[in-house]
């Protein structure tokens, strides 16, 4: 795992070799200075750098499920019904038959484990009510480089708790449903309806393996939606005209039915973004989720690595669109990832993502 690297973080140090400035990778260097990029420059560094790859502005996951860590993956013959559904589905019996310990330990492994690949910050949907936000920030404490998260919980049980409910939600950055339709309607309308008089975003899972009535689900004014493998077409025109984001998760939905339709996404315009979905099903490195899609039929001819690269890094200057991904001075994330050759959008023939020589979240560094 990576190990803590103190003393840079007030230090002033270089790390170097293709970086993305400015929506395009050059042979150049970067400047931390007390935790903030403070210049990007091409050419050589004036003195040997920390770190030498690919130089990002770190990962950004924006869909993951880290509290069934500890969970052994699922026997391969069980699709979605088996696993998911609570109380009977494997996720969750495997849950309540686990200790405590293990539980949090699981999730400390895999939050290092997203640092150790560059992932600065991740989006996690945390079940199991308030009990299980405060098990996410006690594994999370233990972590040695945790990416920054933003933790959208969820009430504990189905039925409307005022007070359990105000109390969640002034403990998460958001509210995180399963898919819509699994929820009675009108709990769905109260819990959404609380939180955003909290000023707390919702967000949900949809269509994720049969398509759901996008008007109701929009209704609801969510900040991203989950999944959107069986959307149509209509669905996605109006995903992009009410500018809600589609987080993909291409490793997960592949297991069980389709890899996302990101081609007619991107074609109509939907913003996107990749999730890593269930730690108990894959690794936490959305660059595996592109590598995956890469290899789907019709989206090399359609899509354009760059492109895709911006879908699972931070916003620079507010933006994510082409011309502006990249490091940028005042940033006070980063990474470093392994790279070896001449093109620096080759990882995304795989066959794995690449891991990280040096991360700094917030302005804090780690490096191998
Ligand atoms: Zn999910």
């Amino acid at each position: 795992m990576m190990t803590q690297c103190r003393p840079h973080v007030t230090d002033e140090f270089y790390v170097a070799g293709h970086v993305l400035s400015g929506g395009r990778f050059f042979d150049g260097h970067v400047l931390v200075d007390g935790g903030s990029v403070v210049a990007v420059v091409e050419g050589p560094p004036p003195v040997p750098p920390q770190a030498t790859g690919l130089v990002l502005p770190g990962l950004i996951n924006a869909h993951t499920h880290v509290g069934d860590a500890a969970v052994p993956p699922p026997p391969p013959d069980l699709g979605p019904a088996g696993i998911f559904p609570p109380p009977d589905g494997y996720k969750h019996r495997m849950l309540a038959n686990l200790p405590q310990e293990e539980l949090e330990a699981g999730i400390t492994r895999y939050l290092d484990l997203m640092g150790a690949q560059g992932t600065v910050e991740h989006t996690d949907f945390r079940e199991g009510g308030l009990p299980g936000v405060d098990l996410f920030r006690r594994a999370s404490d233990r972590a040695e480089a945790p990416p920054r998260g933003r933790i959208f919980g969820r009430p504990a049980g189905m039925e409307f708790d005022p007070r359990e409910l105000a109390e969640l939600l002034a403990s998460v950055d958001g509210i995180g449903l399963s898919a819509a339709m699994d929820w009675p309607r009108e709990l769905t309308r109260d819990v959404v309806t609380a939180a955003h008089d909290m000023g707390k975003p919702v967000a949900l899972h949809c269509s994720e393996s049969e398509r759901e009535e996008l008007s109701w689900v929009l209704d609801l004014e969510p900040q991203f939606l989950v999944h959107m493998v069986f959307g149509t077409d209509q669905d996605f025109r109006d995903l992009a005209a009410a500018g809600v984001p589609v987080v993909v998760c291409p490793r997960s939905t592949h297991r069980f039915t389709n890899a996302p339709p990101v081609v007619a996404m991107a074609r109509a315009g939907v913003q996107l973004r990749v999730g890593s979905d269930n730690a108990m099903l894959q690794g936490p490195s959305v660059l595996d989720d592109l590598i995956l899609l890469w290899s789907q039929p019709g989206v090399r001819e359609h899509l354009d690595p760059m492109e895709m690269l911006a879908w699972v890094l931070g916003s620079a200057k507010g933006s994510n669109m082409h011309g502006d991904i990249g490091v940028y001075a005042g940033s006070r994330d980063l990474a470093v990832l392994t790279f070896e050759g001449s093109d620096p959008l080759a990882f995304i023939e795989g066959p794995h993502a690449p891991s990280a020589k040096l991360v700094m979240i917030e302005g804090r560094v780690w490096r191998r």
